[in-house]
């Protein structure tokens, strides 16, 4: 049976290969998300 998910972060559905949120790395999130956080991150390095 297939699950039908939705990203917490944006409130869309997860398409493809969902990620794992860097916040708390255990909360899925879509890809589209996912690239978002690993942006921010790298941003935030400097
Ligand atoms: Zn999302």
């Amino acid at each position: 049976m297939r699950k039908r998910r939705i990203c917490p972060k944006c409130g869309g559905p997860m398409v493809g290969y969902p990620a794992i949120s860097r916040k708390d790395n255990q909360t899925e999130i879509c890809s589209t998300c996912g690239l978002k956080e690993a942006l921010d991150a790298y941003k935030n390095r400097g």
